[in-house]
Formats: structure tokens, sequence, C-alpha cells
């Protein structure tokens, strides 16, 4: 995640679009405090660190879930009301999501950053990967109906939906695992070669890769007024490989975008690399099924 108070405004106009974060975090006490422990590649811990304190400062409520039933965090006192609308919110993720993703789910945050910012966020609770914090910010869910049927909003639920699918430990090894260095690496882990992340980045990263890497180490990976000029360069000069501008931000975030537009657009037919990144998920009939089933769901 870039800091939005200094992007150029094409960034901004994404982050409103599709912000995101899915850094690791680490359940510090019972109650369920959250601290950042790290983040994938791409960002700074610096620049994360600032977006999970975003989070945190805007957090509303946080749940606990078990069996699918939300426990509020002993820490919140909320009114009825307010509960009323989070249980309308996850009832709605449970009406799309599959029962293999939501088993991944053990807690849910409940933020308000007003309209974009960030949308939400998918972020593995340890390094283990095999569990999931969840979150939902109330101003970009609900439209001005209060109903929860924006686009945006979709987007953002497939969005994280691929982090999910993604980051966690059937995709991944521990970061502290042997590697023999012949897969993509990421904070949360070494990618196992037949991972979806794996096979993106061979395919459609191997040749812009070195840039952005030669980019975050130059800036120690510290996301300053230059770093975001030149990442905005980046995108630019690599515009037509991209389904969205946030897309740029890093494989991780391209996979999780490339797959929206897989999930919501029908299947593109020219040989433009963007398409191809649509494409590569009709190879997976998994992922071909779960496209009908969150169509479905979604009544698309
Ligand atoms: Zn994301």
């Amino acid at each position: 995640m870039f800091n939005k108070k200094l992007l150029p405004a094409i960034f901004i106009s994404l982050l409103l679009f599709a912000g995101c974060s899915n850094s690791q975090n680490n359940i510090s006490n019972n109650n369920a405090k959250i601290e950042a422990k790290s983040n994938h590649s791409s960002n700074s811990e610096e620049t994360q660190s600032a977006v999970d304190d975003d989070i945190e400062k805007n957090t509303r409520a946080i749940y606990s879930i078990s069996n699918g039933v939300l426990e509020l965090d002993s820490s919140f006192e909320l009114s009825e009301d307010k509960i009323k609308v989070h249980k309308t919110l996850w009832n709605k993720v449970k009406s799309v999501y599959p029962d293999s993703v939501l088993e991944k789910i053990s807690l849910l945050r409940i933020i308000s950053d007003g309209k974009g910012g960030t949308t939400g966020a998918a972020s593995a609770l340890d390094e283990t990967n095999s569990t999931f914090e969840f979150t939902l910010d109330l101003d970009d869910s609900f439209d001005e109906n209060n109903k929860l049927t924006d686009k945006d909003f979709y987007h953002t639920l497939i969005h994280e939906l691929f982090h999910i699918l993604s980051l966690n430990d059937s995709q991944l090894s521990p970061a502290d695992s042997q590697s023999d260095n012949s897969t993509f690496v990421i904070d949360e882990g070494i990618c196992n070669k037949d991972s979806y992340l794996n096979s993106f980045f061979n395919e459609f990263w191997t040749n812009i890769y070195p840039e952005l890497k030669k980019l975050e180490d130059a800036h120690d990976g510290i996301m300053t007024e230059a770093y975001q000029d030149e990442a905005y360069e980046f995108y630019l000069k690599y515009e037509y490989q991209f389904v969205t501008d946030y897309a740029a931000s890093n494989a991780v975030e391209d996979i999780a975008e490339s797959f929206t537009m897989f999930v919501m657009k029908e299947a593109p037919v020219d040989e433009s690399i963007k398409s191809k990144k649509i494409n590569f998920f009709y190879n997976y009939p998994e992922l071909v099924e779960l496209r009908e089933t969150l169509r479905n769901n979604l009544e698309l």
C-alpha cells in the first residue's frame, strides 16, 4: 500500500477503487489485540505499519468467528443497532464466499475510514498462514441506499478472497523453511512451486520484477515522495500490462486484481498481457468453478 497523501492523482483514484492491505498480523493476547508483524514484498515495513496504524485507529469492532458465528471482542461496547449492521455485512460475506474460504477466517475487523482509503484487507494471523483476519470498511461496503450491492464492494470481496486463496498454507511454505531459491518469495512465505502466485509470477513478472525490486531496494523500502514518483513511473511504463493501476503495486496485488476481473468480466479474446493475466485463471478448473459460484452468489 502506498501512502495516499503523497500519491499522484491516478494512484489516489486507484486506492479509492481497491485499497487493500494483506500484511500478516499476530494476535498478541486473548483479547485479539492486533499487532502488525510483517508485510509482503513490495510494501515497506514503515509504509505497511502506517497503514496498519490507520486500520487500528479506524477500527470500530473486532469479532472472533467460530462456526460462522460472530462474537464481539470484549474490549468493544457497541449498541445493538451497530452490531446488527456488522452482522448484515458478515452475512453478506457468508452468502458469497464458499465454506472452504469462510473456514479460514477466524477474525472479522470492521473499520470506518470514510469512502476510499482502505476498502478491505485479508491478513494471515500468524506465520503458519492457516487462519486469517478479514477486514471490511463500513463506508465502502454500503451504498447510499444502505445496500450491499455496489460493484466496488463486490470488487473488494473478490479481491480479498483471492488473497486468502493465494496466501494460505496450501500455497506457501513458512518463510523460515528450506528454500532452493527456485520459487517466488514474499514476506508471508515461500511460494510453493505449483502455487497460483508462483505460476503467475513466472509467467508475467520475471521481466519486470527486477526493476521494481531495484526501486524498492534503492529506497530501503521506505515510501518517500521520490519512491512514490518512481513507483508511479513504473506503473506508467507498464500500464498496458495491468488490469488496474493498483495491480502495478506488486505481484500479490496484480494477481488479486486480475482474478477479480476474471470473476467479474467475460473472458477477453485479445492477446494483450493484461488479457492473458485474466485468462490465466481458466487453467485451473477449481477456479473456473469458483468463478461460477461467486457469479451466482453475487448475481452477476
Ligand atoms: Zn490486496
